[in-house]
């Protein structure tokens, strides 16, 4: 059975943790956001690419939800003497693989292609596919017309709560990475990862071609949802589902996916929710989804499988 996902940085690479050990590595194919990348210290750096990548492969700092366990920050702080900006703080490590990235992109390689050779080179097997290849910034508007990227937005501003809305032209005007649409066609399994709704999940369904070729497959499609008891886990989400106008809930988002999706996993903590989404036309399942332990993950991919493994078969 081939399982696609859609997929942001730390809350989806919780969840696939639990994917592959409910299916075979092998037979899953991820799509990532890449609406964050940006040029830092002269390289490409894919934050959520690196975050699924590093997950998948054990070795991610889990204090802090990005970059290399262990690895050390000599470049940044070099840089920061020489009186660099330096808020964002790529690894050395971390730093190698942007690096990498960048050679090969010079090259004339494509992101798809050095997204693989990354994953293959950490002993990953599930096929991790970028969105799309070419730069497709996030916006973040803030308040007095102010425009700055996603990760200023994140990393440099602390994500102020003045979001007026998100510009996601650049997807919008991308062409999807070599093997997404095609990813999509032959899925037998669909899953949306519990990600950022608005700048995670948000980009990719703008990408050209990947909400008609989700509408056009005929698989399950399943949601969990990133809110918990009215709340992200972590990140923006409430303050970016406020600024487009969105209910910071679990039946709020899946309002946001409904006619996407046919399913929709939610937290026991959210069980009064279940009518409501339900009204939305969507299956919906309770069970606990706060990811604490990669076993916790695992129950969580085989509720969501389960679920779609019911949708497949009940029609
Ligand atoms: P980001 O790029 O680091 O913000 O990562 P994502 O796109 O994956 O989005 C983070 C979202 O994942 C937030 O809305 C979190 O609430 C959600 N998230 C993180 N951990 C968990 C978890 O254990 N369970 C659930 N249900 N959602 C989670």
């Amino acid at each position: 059975m081939s399982v696609l996902a859609l997929a942001g940085g730390v809350g989806a690479a919780r969840f696939l943790r639990g994917v592959v050990r409910a299916v075979s590595p092998t037979d899953l194919t991820v799509v990532v956001n890449t609406g964050d990348d940006r040029e830092f210290y002269g390289v490409h750096v894919s934050p959520d690419l690196d975050i699924v990548t590093y997950t998948l492969a054990g070795r991610i700092d889990r204090q802090r939800g990005y970059g290399l366990e262990g690895d050390g920050f000599r470049v940044v702080d070099a840089l920061a003497e020489l009186g660099h900006e330096t808020w964002f703080r790529l690894g050395d490590r971390d730093l190698a693989t942007s690096l990498h990235r960048t050679l090969r992109l010079r090259e004339g390689a494509g992101l798809t292609e050095v997204t693989r050779e990354v994953r293959r080179a950490h002993g990953v097997d599930v096929e991790i596919l970028p969105m799309c290849e070419e730069l497709a910034p996030t916006f973040v508007q803030l308040s007095a017309g102010r425009r700055v990227h996603f990760e200023e937005y994140l990393a440099r501003d602390g994500a102020p709560d003045d979001v007026q809305g998100v510009d996601l032209t650049t997807a919008a005007a991308a062409t999807a990475a070599p093997g997404v649409l095609d990813a999509i066609a032959g899925a037998d399994a669909i899953l949306i990862c519990p990600s950022n709704p608005v700048v995670s999940i948000g980009p990719i369904l703008q990408v050209p071609g990947v909400r008609e070729a989700l509408e056009a497959s005929p698989a399950p499609k399943v949601g969990i949802s990133p809110i918990i008891g009215g709340a992200p886990v972590k990140g923006p989400a409430d303050r970016l589902l406020r600024g487009i106008g969105v209910e910071v809930s679990a039946r709020g988002v899946a309002g946001l996916y409904a006619g996407l999706l046919d399913g929709w996993v939610i937290d026991e903590r959210d069980a009064a929710q279940r009518q409501d989404v339900e009204a939305l036309g969507l299956r919906c399942v309770v069970t606990d989804t706060l990811m604490r332990s990669p076993e916790v993950a695992h129950a969580l991919a085989d509720t969501a499988l389960g679920l779609a493994a019911g949708i497949g078969g009940a029609r």
